[in-house]
Parts: structure tokens; sequence; C-alpha cells
């Protein structure tokens, strides 16, 4: 799954190459990546037909296309495997391509997506705290990287969750963005075993927590801006060139770049984590 750099990837690209097009056309190639459209391809179809895209958005994982004069958010989700493609009409069709919207700019926007998880769908503009989120969004926390974050609020609502720190790191509707790259990431930063209960750590402790966050999402997302060209906008979810700067994430089995101690991988949330068993102690008294 792509988290915040891979999502901000893709909307800068598109941000430099959709920004102020108008569509004049949308096919859409296969119904499921518009299930989440309710009223329909046909409807999808004829509502975008003819708006401009004014910006492109995103809040933490989720990213969407603001149509005007419809003042309505094409909200895409990336799926396991989507893909936001600016290409120009004499490509050939990509072999999974699901959607072709052809701009007035002389490129198609193309959603490509393998494995059919994402998908486009209309939704209204809510306004939400100062921000206009879609309305399926408008649930969704802001993300660390987001200017009007505010970290003493986050960890405040941090310290009452009697749940693992991990598990209320991926939770979209305390802090977004984050999902289990950058979790197991910033804990091996932070030192923090993620079964940890967060109600436990000290306001100082989930405060670098949320800063280690932020800080390798910011790095994950620089060089993720080096690996995609011009008409490509590439995201594949996996973390393209910063993978070679993981220190935790995949890392079974390799010594720890901190101490040397062998990485190890625990399943938590029906998913692995990796951890190292000297920086990040385990709680005492977990059951395993
Ligand atoms: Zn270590």
């Amino acid at each position: 799954m792509p988290e915040l750099p891979e999502v901000e990837v893709v909307r800068r690209g598109l941000d430099a190459h959709v920004v102020g097009a108008t569509v004049d056309s949308v096919q859409v190639l296969h119904p499921r990546a518009v299930r989440r459209h309710e009223p329909g391809p046909r409807d999808l179809a004829l509502q975008v037909t003819g708006q401009k895209v004014a910006s492109v958005e995103h809040r933490g994982k989720y990213m969407w296309l603001v149509l005007e004069p419809a003042d309505l958010a094409l909200v895409v989700h990336l799926g396991m495997s989507g893909q936001m493609l600016v290409q120009p009409p004499t490509v050939p069709d990509e072999k999974h391509l699901r959607i072709r919207a052809v701009l007035d700019n002389g490129a198609d926007l193309r959603f490509v997506d393998q494995r059919t998880f994402g998908g486009w769908a209309l939704a209204p503009l809510v306004e939400v705290d100062g921000d206009r989120l879609p309305l399926p969004v408008a649930h969704i926390a802001r993300d660390p990287m987001d200017p009007r974050f505010d970290p003493d609020a986050v960890v405040a609502v941090l310290r009452t969750k009697h749940t693992e720190i991990k598990r209320a790191l991926l939770d979209q509707t305390v802090v977004s963005g984050i999902g289990n790259i950058y979790a197991d990431e910033a804990l091996w930063r932070a030192g923090i075993h993620g079964e940890r209960l967060a109600s436990t750590l000290t306001k100082p402790a989930i405060g670098r927590l949320l800063d280690h966050a932020r800080d390798v999402m910011a790095e994950a997302l620089a060089q993720g801006g080096t690996s995609f060209d011009a008409l490509y906008v590439n995201v594949n979810g996996a973390s393209g060139y910063f993978d070679r700067s993981l220190s935790a994430y995949g890392q079974e089995g390799r010594p720890c770049p901190r101490c040397g101690s062998t990485m190890r991988r625990e399943q938590f949330m029906n998913r692995s984590s990796t951890s190292c068993p000297r920086c990040q102690v385990r709680p005492r008294g977990l059951p395993r």
C-alpha cells in the first residue's frame, strides 16, 4: 500500500501535468475501477467530462482532484497497485488500463491497476476544521507533514490510547499517512517497541516518535521525487529509491544499523513488524 510519501510523489506529478487542463472525455474500461462511485461508470464519465482540474490535493494516503466548475472531488484510491499515468495519446494502452481521461492539453490521464483494488469516485467537498475535504475523507486526521499538523494535540490523544503504539500510529483518524513501512522506521528511530501501550509512553517519547515519522517520510519523499520522469508518474507503493535507506522495515536478519544486533520480525495486526531486540525492548508480560 502506498503511504504518504508515495502518494505525495504522485500528487506532485499530477500537479505539474494535469492542473489547469480540462477533461474532454472519459472512458471507463473496467467497471470495478468505479465501484465506489455508486451511480456507476456512465454517471462518472458524464460528470467529469468538461470539468477543469483546479488542483490536486491529499491528506495522508488519500488523494483527490478538485474539479471546477462542478466543485466536486475526484477521489483516487490507489489500492495495492494503482498508478496514475500521464501519457501522450499515442502510447498504446497499458495492459491493466482501467480508466482513461482525455485532457485538452494533449495528454491522457490514465488509471492503471493490475489488482483492481483501487479506483475513482466523485464526492462532494465539505468544510472540516478550516480545510475542504471530500466527504469520504472528512474523518481522516492531518498527516505529520501537513503545515497545520498539531503535534501537541496528537501527543495528547495518543496518550489516552490504551492500545499498542503501532496500532495507534496506523489509525488514520489519529494521525494519517503512516503505514507499516514508516511506522516501523519511526519506531526504530525512536527506540520504541510497537507493542508498547501508547498510554504508558511519556509525552516527550511520543513527541519524538512523531518527529521521527515526519522526518523519515520527508527523507523518503525527497528520494521518491527523483525517481519519476516528466510523463511517467510512478506509484508502486514500494518505496522506490528509499528502500536502500530503510533501517527497520524488511531488514529482518540484518544487523541493526545502530547497535549491530540482528533485526527480528514479529507478527502484529496480521502484518510483519521488524525491530531491533536491543534498541526496541519488547514490553514484558506479553503473550506470544
Ligand atoms: Zn539496535
